[in-house]
């Protein structure tokens, strides 16, 4: 063995475990199970000392090997984004080095370990970072679900109940974190991301189908239904908000993560703002129960980008085919985009980890420079942006006198209300003008208050002339919701 090859060895020996020498008699089973009490206890860093020393004192064994991999991910990822890029470096290169000698596949445990390696070192040559724009996201966590009055699609009740875990709450904020990272990396820290987090002791009550299979019904959470309104967490800071991250509980009932825009919830089933980005997450996908779940399900956490890359769709105003990385559209995304150059491994993300790459180095930054010449906001990632392209104008009185007026009627109401001002809607775009009248008047029944119920009701009497009548529906509207576009007519109606 020369020099150089002795050297080598000894350092890739060293990382395979590298750390601080046992106490006389000590075993890799006792250092082994002293790392498991202390991965139990939230001790991370003395639980992966322990799990090293115990693949030093027993190199053969695989599960002192898997677990010392799988700690060295852990603290890795803690480096990586709190900034310091050489000590992560250091400790993916031992998860790697573990992982190479526990299998040769090219897994998405494997993938993950590759990906954070890489990813940190484009991060780490890009030096300090000054995002062009920090996409601001308002995380709510909806404690627990109870669920009430919810049907199966064979119309059996549903039950679901439980509180979600630190640990789940933990493995969301590892996976935000990621998130942020992998985004700066790969936009070059053109973009990043903020989050500003709330645990909400409140319980989600309802759930909606949203898919009818075979032997299972999908479901999606109905975030109107909390036990506590989210309104005093959203319009506070409607204009300080890009995006929300919607966190709840699923026993007992299916739902897969989803992502789409959505109006922020100012006044359960009465009141919605602007659209901003959206990902729902259910903690019971986010498998981290408890400490050892969070450790080994750490490739897990692709989901949340899986998730965000559809806010980035379409914040970019479209990149397709949705899923283009799917076998299926593999063709169809080349012909679209020439240039990417798919990973052919089948294992979960590696295909699709390299389409999310192409476009948020090629696609993105072309499509911000278009979306800025357009609307005049720069620098060009600024318009990565949901609070500056859709600001609300509202005033914080109109929240609270509204709030104020409604806090006496119950969820249950508001919600019927609203399914008859639906309805009301529908007729009077139909220009079913009676049903219309009815509908809302029926609304009114539930919620006396509704805004736009009432202000339906007051221009419908206005063209009917019925002054008196309009009269009194404005009057109750100014005082509740003394928003400027709700105000009373001030012309004679047309014909
Ligand atoms: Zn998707």
């Amino acid at each position: 063995m020369n020099m150089r090859l002795a050297i080598a060895v000894t350092i890739s020996l060293a990382l395979l475990c590298a750390m601080p020498g046992a106490a006389a008699g000590e075993t890799g089973r006792g250092a082994y199970d002293a790392g498991k009490v202390k991965l139990d206890a939230g001790d991370f860093s003395g639980a992966a000392d322990d799990f090293a020393r115990a693949c030093q004192l027993e190199p053969g064994n695989r599960t002192f090997l898997l677990w010392h991999m799988r700690l060295q991910v852990f603290l890795g990822q803690n480096a990586a984004f709190s900034g310091d890029h050489r000590q992560a470096i250091t400790l993916f290169s031992q998860a790697m080095a573990a992982k190479e000698k526990l299998t040769t596949a090219k897994d998405s445990e494997y993938l993950a370990i590759r990906r954070l390696l890489d990813l940190t070192r484009e991060h780490q040559s890009l030096g300090s970072i000054k995002p062009e724009y920090v996409h601001r996201v308002k995380v709510l966590y909806i404690r627990h679900t109870d669920l009430q009055g919810v049907v199966d699609k064979d119309g059996r009740p549903v039950t679901g109940k439980g509180s979600m875990s630190d640990s789940q709450i933990t493995a969301s904020i590892r996976a935000q974190d990621q998130l942020r990272f992998f985004i700066e990396a790969l936009t070059r820290g053109k973009l990043s991301l903020s989050f500003d987090r709330t645990v909400v002791d409140a319980t989600l009550t309802k759930a909606v189908i949203y898919a009818r299979q075979a032997n299972t019904t999908m479901y999606r959470p109905d975030f109107s239904s909390t036990s506590e309104s989210l309104g005093p967490y959203l319009f506070p800071k409607r204009n300080n908000i890009d995006s929300i991250f919607m966190y709840f509980i699923n026993p007992g009932f299916s739902v897969w993560p989803f992502a789409n825009a959505v109006p922020l919830i100012y006044v359960p089933y009465t009141w919605y703002g602007p659209e901003r980005g959206s990902i729902a997450l259910p903690m019971d996908a986010a498998v981290a129960k408890n400490n050892t779940e969070l450790v080994t399900n750490f490739p897990h956490s692709w989901v949340t980008f899986h998730e965000f890359f559809h806010v980035i769709e379409r914040r970019s105003g479209g990149i397709g085919p949705m899923h283009g990385w799917l076998p299926e559209s593999i063709e169809k995304s080349k012909k679209a985009y020439p240039d990417w150059v798919p990973d052919a491994n089948a294992t979960w993300t590696a295909t699709e980890y390299t389409w999310y790459r192409y476009h948020l180095l090629n696609t993105l930054p072309a499509r911000m420079q278009m979306q800025s010449q357009k609307s005049g906001i720069t620098p060009p990632f600024a318009n990565f942006s949901f609070s500056l392209t859709s600001p609300d104008g509202h005033n914080d009185a109109i929240f609270k006198t509204y709030t104020r007026v409604l806090a006496k009627i119950s969820l249950e109401n508001l919600r019927l209300a609203e399914e008859l001002v639906a309805q009301a809607d529908k007729a009077r775009r139909s220009k079913r003008t009676e049903e219309a009248r009815a509908l809302y008047t029926k609304a009114l029944n539930h919620n006396q208050y509704h805004h736009r119920a009432l202000y339906e009701l007051g221009m419908d009497a206005h063209r009917r002339r019925d002054s008196a009548e309009a009269e009194r529906y404005f009057s109750i509207l100014e005082r509740v919701f003394p928003d400027p576009k709700y105000a009373r007519p001030t012309s004679s109606p047309t014909r």
